[in-house]
């Protein structure tokens, strides 16, 4: 199995890029936000539970965020592989997706960090504000903590996988296209 991390922080373009990569190498694309995001508009009791953390900006708690994430991985039969977009986020969420892994005799195969310097994020998310409804890109306050709790809590995960010599940064300036040549030659060389 292909299994990919595709790292960043907000506003990286990791959702545009994963749609890129499911096309190409034929893999499943699972987005921890995407999925929260739909159990809110389907008023679950997990939506409920995520939109009181996601609309500060907050992460939602790691125990409700790996589960969802085992569940959602074992709807899929003899996948070729996983594009993992926004998780792991924390250190635990690393350590508990690679035991997981394991026990589905896979691990991960790379994470692909998209690297884009802060002035630049804000600048995109201001204007994702504008088509993608989303209450969390709306609030320049609730933008700045999604930064800081990347920075602090998100950031350091990148260390868990070079220590595994799993980690290739990607520049994420640039074209859509150009970046995305950038993530498929890295996969290539693999
Ligand atoms: P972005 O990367 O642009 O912030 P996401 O859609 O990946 O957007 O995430 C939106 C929100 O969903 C996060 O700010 C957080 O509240 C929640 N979330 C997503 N993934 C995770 C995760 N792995 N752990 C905890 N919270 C998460």
């Amino acid at each position: 199995m292909l299994n990919i991390v595709l790292f960043g922080p907000p506003g990286a373009g990791k959702g545009t890029q994963s749609e890129r990569l499911i096309e190409q190498y034929g893999l499943v694309h699972l987005s921890t936000g995407d999925v929260f995001r739909a159990n809110i508009k389907g008023e679950t009791e997990l939506g409920q539970l995520a939109k009181s953390y996601m609309d500060k900006g907050q992460l939602v708690p790691d125990e409700v965020t790996i589960n969802m994430l085992r569940s959602e991985v074992m709807k899929h039969e003899n996948p070729a592989g996983f594009i993992f977009d926004g998780f792991p986020r924390t250190h635990a969420q690393a350590t508990a997706l690679d035991a997981f892994l394991a026990t589905l005799n896979t691990e991960i195969t790379v994470m692909l960090a998209l690297e884009v310097q802060e002035d630049e994020l804000k600048e995109r998310l201001k204007k994702r504000a504008e088509v993608s409804g989303r209450a969390d890109d709306a609030d320049p306050a609730v933008i700045q903590n999604r930064i800081q709790v990347y920075n602090n809590e998100t950031a350091p995960v990148k260390s868990f996988y070079q220590e595994q010599n799993k980690f290739t940064a990607i520049d994420g300036i640039g074209t859509i296209d150009a970046i995305t040549e950038r993530l498929f030659s890295a996969i290539d060389s693999i």
